[in-house]
């Protein structure tokens, strides 16, 4: 188990990680979000023990994370870390003697993932000569080669088509299946939906929201409303208080109202006409991140 410890970070006088704590359990994937400067990347930095933090601790199983735990973590970050010249199983033997691999190990582990991210014709070109993608599914690998206890990954998915995306998500549900706990960054919301039991959203360095991802969207109120009825006259849902938005989508209504109580007078005015679908939407994480990192940036 990953365990941050009310980490803070100084740059000179700029704090840019104000009180960080979280815990991350083996199987657990974890999404650390935030806005282009609030402290992720210096946060992963810490974790990965390439930054002192100023104060706090972070522990990996009970132990300090330092240079002896290399062989334990694995991490794709956003400035990706391969050796052009290199040839991909060049690259792939590097990165996993330094985590103390045997080399038939490490070959037996690259051509399970070579099949898995359909690239095994690459085991001997170079990495500047492979597309964008491919070089990011070789990031991933030496991420991964030695099966890492806690895996980082920093918007893994920038730069990948959807099937690509595909390819890595099944990957990291696999690791995750394995047992490694995994960090998780990415400035898509539905990613971090799809993927992350727990998370927190950092505002210049300081944690806004946190928790499990299903109670977050319980305690949020839920403001939209679906509807779908071919003969309902919009005055209707107008006149209804609390209505603060009607969009029409193809043929359904999109109703945004600002409290819970209005869905039952609303649902009172609508439901003389013949009514087909009337669904109270939980919000989305996108809705959630915009309307709290919003409130604040306004202030
Ligand atoms: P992004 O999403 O853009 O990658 P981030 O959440 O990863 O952003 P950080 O890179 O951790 O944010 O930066 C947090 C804050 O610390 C920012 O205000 C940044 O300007 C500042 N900062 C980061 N690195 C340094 C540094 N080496 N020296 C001084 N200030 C820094």
């Amino acid at each position: 188990m990953l365990k941050v410890e009310n980490i803070t970070k100084y740059y000179g006088e700029h704090l840019a990680v104000d009180g960080l704590s979280f815990e991350v359990k083996n199987g657990e994937i974890f999404g650390l979000l935030g806005e282009n400067g609030a402290g992720k990347t210096t946060t992963f930095r810490i974790i990965m023990g390439l930054l002192d933090s100023s104060s706090g601790k972070v522990t990996l199983d009970g132990k300090k994370i330092d240079y002896s735990m290399t062989d334990k973590i694995g991490f794709v970050t956003e400035e990706r870390s391969l050796l052009g010249k290199m040839t991909v199983k060049e690259q792939i033997l590097f990165y996993g003697a330094l985590k103390g691999m045997k080399e038939e190990t490490i070959l037996k582990e690259l051509d399970y993932w070579l099949k898995k991210f359909e690239i095994e014709d690459y085991l001997n070109r170079k990495i500047k000569e492979l597309s964008k993608g491919n070089q990011q599914k070789v990031q991933f690998i030496s991420a991964v080669i030695h099966h890492p206890k806690l895996l980082i990954l920093d918007e893994p998915f920038t730069g990948l088509d959807p099937i690509n995306v595909k390819l890595l998500k099944e990957a990291i549900f696999e690791l995750q299946k394995q047992g490694s706990s995994i960090i998780f960054s990415s400035h898509q919301m539905e990613h971090i939906e799809e993927f992350c039991e727990k998370l927190v959203i950092l505002v210049k360095g300081k944690v806004i929201l946190e928790g499990y991802l299903e109670d977050i969207k319980k305690d949020y109120p839920k403001k939209k409303v679906v509807i779908k009825a071919d003969d309902l006259k919009e005055e209707k849902i107008t006149k209804v208080k609390g209505v603060t938005k009607i969009e029409k989508k193809k043929d359904e209504y999109l109703i945004s109202i600002d409290r819970m109580e209005v869905v039952d007078p609303l649902f009172q005015a609508v439901k003389s006409f013949s009514v087909r679908k009337f669904d109270v939407l939980e919000p989305t994480l996108n809705e959630i991140f915009i309307e709290k990192v919003g409130a604040l940036n306004d202030k």
